[in-house]
C-alpha cells in the first residue's frame, strides 16, 4: 500500500490520520480524526508546529466547524499546543466539548478555553455520538496519572495515547513487523512508564476489547496482525529505567544495557563458573564499550592466599608470592567511615593493570570485603561519565559470580589438600606407610593376576644415629629430606616411594624385574654416596644399605615381599653397609 503522508491517511471507516511529519525527529506526534458529520471528533489535536498541516488535512475531509469533540488524553504541549488556534478557527456559536480525565482538567482549566468539559469518569467512560460509541479506557500513570485511551467500537480502533508509542529514527507511519516495532517501543516504555504493574494492568484492560488497529500518539500505527505478538512482548517489560540510571539521556542505549544486566543475573542463576559468566558479560558489553578483560583478586577462604579470576583463563589461579600481594592490597586500601576504599592507580600497577579500568571491591551482601575487581578498558574508549554509572550496576552480579566460584574452588582445594595430607609424610613428601598398604595390595594383586614383574627396595641410611648425634636433629631432618629427594629424582612416575619408618624407605617398583630393580638401587646408592649433602656450609656424606625382593621370591602376600627385602637390607648391614643385596 502506497501512503502519501502529505494527505490525510484513511485508517478505517471514517477514521483518518491527519498528523504532520516532523523532520529529523525520532519522536513523532500523531493526530487523528473521526469523521462523524457535525459531531466529528479530533483526537490529541497537536502542537503549534504541526497545526497548519493538520488543519489543511482536516479541511480536506470536513468543515472545521463540524468538530464537536476534542479528545485530550493528557495535557502536554504536543497535544494541546494548537487548541487555542483551533478553537478560534472553528468559530463560535456551537456547543463543543473537551473530552478528558479530571486529572488533566485540573491543569487544562488554566488554558481558559471557551469549551465545555466532558469528564470521562463522570460519563461512564463512554460517549455516544450519532451511530458511534467511543469507550474510554483508564491507563493510570502511563505516563500521566489521569492517562486514558479511546476505543472506537465501530472500527475497533484504539487511540492509545502514549501506550504503544515508540522512538522511530526513521518516520514510519505503520509498524513494519511486530519484532521491529517492539524494539522501537521498548525503550520508550521502559523510559516513560513507571513500572510493570501499571503497564500490565492497563494491557489487561485494553485486551478486554477486540482490537483491529492501534493508533498511538507517538511512533507507528499497529495493524491487527502485529497487535497480539507486540502485547505479549510488552508484558514482561520492567519499566522505570530512570530508577536505575540517572546520568544518561540515551534511553535506547540504557534499554539495551538494562537487558544485559538482567541477562547477566539470569546467567549467574544457571552457570557456576566465573569465566562463563564473564564471557557473556564481555560479549554483551562489547556492543557498547571496548572492554578488554575482567580480573578479580580475592582472598581464599582461609585468608592466606590470593586467588586470581581472569576472563582470559578458564581456571582460577593461586597467585605465587601471595604474602607480598596481600601486604600490597592492604597498603593500597584505606578505611573511611567504616567502608573500604581503594587507591586505584596504585592497585593497577600492583596487579599489572596499566590500562584504564573500572575498579571496585568484591563484597558480599553484608558488605564484607574479599578483594578487588578490574574491568579493563581499551585506553581510547573509556568514557568515565557514563561508564561509571552503568558499570556500577554490574558490581553485585560480578561479585556474586566471583564469590560463588571462590567458595567452590576453596572447598575443592581443601578436600584435595586433606587427601594429600592423609597419604603423605609431612617431612619428606613421600607417601606414608598407611597409604602404602592400600597401594601395595593393589599392585601385588595386579602383578599376580597378569604375571607382571614387581620389585621392592628396602632402603636404610647407614649410621644415621651418628649424623643426628653429631649435627643435631634438625640437620638430620634435612638429610632425610635430601635422601627422599634423591629417591624421587631417580624413580619413574609409576614407582611408589614411601617413608617406611624413621630413616627407612620403601620403593615399590611395578612392572620391574629384579635385575632392573638392582640397577636402580645401585644408581641410587652411588648417587647418595658420591654427592655429600650440603647443609649450612657442612658437607655431610652418607651411605645407604639396600635390600631387594621381587615376585621371583614367590611371596604369598605383599607383607612377605617387604619382609624379604628387609631381611636382605639387614644382611647388607651385617656384611659392611653401603651395598645392595638381592
Ligand atoms: P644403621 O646403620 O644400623 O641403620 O644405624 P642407624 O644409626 O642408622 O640406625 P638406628 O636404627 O640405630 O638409628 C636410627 C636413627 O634415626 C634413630 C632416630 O633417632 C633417627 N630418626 C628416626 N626418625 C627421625 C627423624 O624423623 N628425624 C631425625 N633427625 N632422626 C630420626
Ligand atoms: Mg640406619
Ligand atoms: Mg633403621
Amino acid at each position: 500500500m502506497d501512503i502519501n503522508i502529505n494527505e490525510p491517511v484513511k485508517l478505517a471507516e471514517d477514521v483518518y490520520w491527519v498528523g504532520a511529519y516532523i523532520p529529523e525527529d525520532q519522536f513523532q506526534c500523531h493526530v487523528y480524526l473521526i469523521k462523524n458529520g457535525e459531531e466529528s471528533v479530533i483526537i490529541d489535536p497537536g502542537s503549534r508546529i504541526t497545526y497548519e498541516i493538520t488543519k489543511r488535512k482536516i479541511e480536506q475531509l470536513i468543515d472545521l466547524k463540524d468538530i464537536k469533540y476534542i479528545v485530550c488524553h493528557h495535557q502536554d504541549p504536543d497535544i494541546i499546543g494548537c487548541v487555542d488556534q483551533l478553537l478560534s478557527d472553528m468559530g463560535n456559536g456551537r456547543e463543543r466539548f473537551l473530552i478528558t480525565h479530571w486529572r488533566a482538567w485540573a491543569l487544562l482549566k488554566h488554558c481558559n478555553w471557551d469549551i465545555k468539559l466532558y469528564e470521562v469518569e463522570k460519563n461512564g467512560w463512554r460517549l455516544k455520538t450519532g451511530n458511534r460509541v467511543l469507550r474510554f479506557i483508564f491507563t493510570p500513570y502511563l505516563h500521566f496519572p489521569g492517562a486514558f485511551c479511546t476505543y472506537d467500537c465501530k472500527t475497533k480502533t484504539l487511540f492509545s495515547s502514549d501506550i504503544f508509542g515508540g522512538f522511530t529514527p526513521e518516520f514510519e507511519l505503520f509498524a513494519k513487523s511486530a519484532e521491529d516495532y517492539f524494539e522501537k517501543l521498548k525503550p520508550f516504555h521502559e523510559h516513560y512508564m513507571p513500572n510493570n504493574a501499571f503497564l500490565t494492568h492497563s494491557l489487561d484492560n485494553i485486551e478486554n476489547y477486540e482490537l483491529n488497529l492501534i493508533a498511538p500518539q507517538h511512533g507507528s500505527i499497529i495493524k491487527k496482525e502485529f497487535i497480539k505478538p507486540i502485547i505479549e512482548k510488552m508484558r514482561p517489560l520492567r519499566c522505570g529505567l530512570f530508577e536505575r540510571f540517572t546520568n544518561t539521556r540515551d534511553v535506547i542505549k540504557l534499554s539495551k544495557l538494562n537487558d544485559i544486566l538482567e541477562n547477566i543475573i539470569k546467567i549467574i542463576a544457571y552457570q557456576e563458573k566465573f569465566y562463563m559468566i564473564i564471557d557473556k558479560f564481555l560479549y554483551n558489553l562489547r556492543q557498547f564499550y571496548k572492554v578488554d578483560s575482567v580480573r578479580a583478586y580475592v582472598m581464599d577462604v582461609e585468608e592466606v592466599k590470593i586467588l586470581e579470576f581472569n576472563s582470559d583463563n578458564t581456571t582460577v589461579n593461586i597467585i605465587k608470592d601471595d604474602n607480598k600481594l596481600k601486604q600490597m592490597i592492604d597498603a593500597s586500601c584505606y578505611i573511611k567511615n567504616g567502608g573500604m576504599f581503594f587507591k586505584p592507580s596504585q592497585l593497577h600497577t600492583i596487579f599489572g593493570v596499566h590500562e584504564p579500568s573500572y575498579t571496585f571491591p568484591i563484597k558480599d551482601q553484608n558488605g564484607k570485603y574479599y578483594g578487588v575487581c578490574f574491568v579493563i578498558f581499551n585506553p581510547d574508549e573509556f568514557d568515565v561519565y557514563v561508564d561509571l554509572e552503568v558499570l556500577s550496576k554490574f558490581e553485585v552480579p560480578i561479585s556474586m559470580a566471583v564469590l560463588s566460584e571462590r567458595k567452590e574452588f576453596c572447598t575443592r582445594n581443601k578436600i584435595l589438600r586433606l587427601h594429600e595430607e592423609s597419604v603423605r609424610d609431612p617431612l619428606t613428601g613421600l607417601f606414608n606407610r598407611r597409604y602404602m598398604n592400600i597401594l601395595a595390595e593393589l599392585e601385588f594383586r595386579k602383578s599376580k593376576r597378569y604375571s607382571q614383574p614387581l620389585s621392592v627396595l628396602m632402603i636404610d641410611i647407614d649410621h644415621f644415629k651418628k649424623i643426628n648425634d653429631k649435627y643435631g636433629h634438625k640437620v638430620g631432618d634435612k638429610v632425610l629430606k635430601m635422601v627422599a629427594q634423591q629417591i624421587k629424582n631417580l624413580i619413574r612416575g609409576a614407582d611408589i616411594p614411601i617413608r617406611y619408618g624413621g630413616e627407612e624407605f620403601v620403593v615399590i617398583l611395578p612392572n620391574t624385574t629384579k635385575e632392573n630393580a638392582f640397577k636402580l638401587a645401585e644408581r641410587l646408592r652411588k648417587t647418595v654416596e658420591n654427592n655429600p649433602i650440603e647443609i649450612d656450609g657442612l658437607k655431610i656424606r652418607c651411605t645407604l644399605s639396600i635390600g631387594i625382593s621381587s615376585m621371583d621370591d614367590n611371596p604369598q602376600t605383599f607383607e612377605e615381599l617387604v619382609n624379604i627385602a628387609d631381611k636382605r637390607m639387614y644382611a647388607a648391614k651385617q656384611s659392611g653397609r653401603n651395598r645392595t643385596l638381592f
